[in-house]
């Protein structure tokens, strides 16, 4: 009895002493000007812009005993060399590997930025948009529908920066307006880069880290998204980077299987993992969160094929479906009415 004490007493004591290292290691905040890092696990970092610059989506950066490895490449070659400029406050480890979670703009359009030399890798669908073999990304809708408002919204900052009399409102909106106008000029930059290793359906690295190895498993589960989703998966620390296969909110469906994409997120969960990092947002404890989603898209599904069937224009579909029922999972969703590009793919789909 006494014996037990003294151990619950000195264990007690021990994860008290304990308790300070693991805070470090799990909620450790580092910031550049332009980005800010959370170490979501020894060595495992989210990383998201401070809003110096317009990088517009998450990246994933693994540091090593040797090398560094990146998940993501934000959405210019400016992002990109901002995110490269900044490492420094976390390693000195160089990068070796860039992974793709998917093809889009804004989590790929940085890869051009990354030094010569370092392997990019994808899955084969990735490769083949990025490659120009179904062709050119910087014409297909999704890019333009996200870039071609860009210079008349830097105008109207302008506008409002000028008109504005209170000073700290008009600094703000200056600020706003350089960083737009930044990465107006930077789009220009762009060619798109492709991954020069690709995967189909998994592909396992081993990272060498200071206590052993650490296993990343890449999964391609299946279309969602993209053709072309990876799933970057860390077993030893359960953490899984999902991109925009499975975001905080709806995702973005202009290129999206809404069809297969709950069967895909059924393959996410599959997996045992109790933090997801998505492309955009914060960390993700909430595995409910996965199911609302697939709800929504198994219902949007549904919806949209009754309103094809009817032979409702694809415009018209997208004032009149009503997915209010899952407003109390979603709180963007306000009324009546959904993204158009969402239901234009979704015909797209329908009409094959
Ligand atoms: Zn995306």
């Amino acid at each position: 009895m006494i014996i037990r004490k003294i151990t619950t007493a000195l264990s007690t004591l021990s994860f008290l002493l304990l308790l300070p290292a693991l805070v470090l290691a799990q909620g450790r905040v580092v910031e550049s000007d332009s980005h800010r890092f959370e170490e979501v696990a020894e060595g495992v970092w989210l990383v998201s812009g401070t809003g110096s610059v317009f990088t517009m989506s998450n990246v994933m950066v693994l540091v090593g005993e040797f090398d560094t490895l990146v998940v993501d490449s934000h959405v210019t070659p400016a992002a990109a060399r901002a995110l490269l400029d900044s490492l420094p406050v976390i390693t000195d480890k160089p990068v070796r590997y860039l992974v793709n979670s998917h093809y889009h703009f804004d989590h790929a359009h940085g890869a051009q930025a990354f030094p010569e030399g370092i392997e990019i890798i994808g899955h084969e669908f990735t490769r083949k948009k990025l490659n120009g073999e179904l062709g050119n990304v910087l014409e297909e809708n999704t890019f333009k529908s996200f870039s071609d408002p860009v210079p008349s919204a830097v105008a109207n900052l302008e506008r409002q920066a000028a008109a504005e009399t209170d000073p700290a409102r008009k600094a703000r909106l200056e600020e706003r307006h350089r960083v737009q106008r930044d990465y107006m000029n930077a789009i220009g930059e762009v060619e798109p880069t492709p991954p020069n290793i690709t995967l189909e359906t998994k592909m396992t690295l081993f990272q060498v880290v200071a206590d052993g190895s650490r296993e990343i498993q890449l999964h391609h589960f299946g279309r969602a998204h993209t053709g072309g989703d990876v799933l970057i998966y860390l077993p030893q620390d359960k953490i899984v980077f999902t991109g925009d296969m499975m975001l905080p909110g709806l995702a973005y469906m202009g290129d999206g299987h809404v069809d297969e994409w709950p069967a895909t997120l059924d393959g996410l969960l599959t997996l045992d993992f109790d933090t997801w990092l998505p492309g955009h947002g914060p960390v993700m404890r909430s595995k409910e969160t996965i199911g609302y989603f697939q709800a929504y898209l198994r219902d949007l599904w549904v919806k949209t094929s009754q309103m094809h069937s009817s032979g409702v224009n694809f415009e018209d579909a997208a004032q009149q479906i009503d997915m209010s029922n899952h407003s109390q999972n979603f709180a963007q969703i306000r009324g009546a009415g959904v993204d158009p590009r969402a239901i234009r793919r979704i015909y797209q789909l329908l009409d094959e």
